[in-house]
């Protein structure tokens, strides 16, 4: 995979520098048997540090993730080697089954099947909470 040149597929740029392993691992990019390039640490003029993510690949990622992680963060979207639409990220305010609330007594550590719903409650602070047990997500 040549990373500068991508010939469809996505490339989430401007992420803020340390969260893209995050990013990486929370969109379930190392499952999935796609070509996926994660630089840390990229010279940014805007920024000074970014980390981005190129996948080489038209699959379909969840922007709330990406809002969860980093709202700053931008994608592209690149078809036949050219950029076709760029977007900017919001906070999502609702996120499902992305991560996990770590009360050991929340029901959903009891209730298997259920999902687990974390609500925006702060978006200053960029704070979630469980809304089961508003216990706040790391
Ligand atoms: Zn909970």
């Amino acid at each position: 995979m040549k990373v500068d040149a991508i010939q469809n597929g996505i490339v989430i740029d401007h992420i803020t520098a340390g969260r893209g392993m995050r990013l990486y691992e929370l969109l379930g990019l190392k499952e999935l048997d796609v070509p996926v390039a994660l630089m840390m640490n990229a010279a940014s003029h805007k920024m000074g540090r970014k980390d981005i993510i190129k996948i080489d690949a038209d699959i379909d990622v969840d922007l709330d993730v990406i809002g969860y992680v980093d709202p700053g963060a931008t994608v592209n979207f690149i078809r036949s080697g050219e950029l076709c639409e760029k977007r900017n990220i919001e906070m999502p305010k609702m996120l499902t089954n992305v991560i996990r609330c770590r009360n050991p007594r929340c029901i959903t550590s009891v209730e298997q099947e259920l999902d687990h719903v974390f609500k925006l409650t702060d978006p200053e602070q960029r704070i979630y909470r469980c809304i089961y047990c508003e216990t706040q997500a790391k």
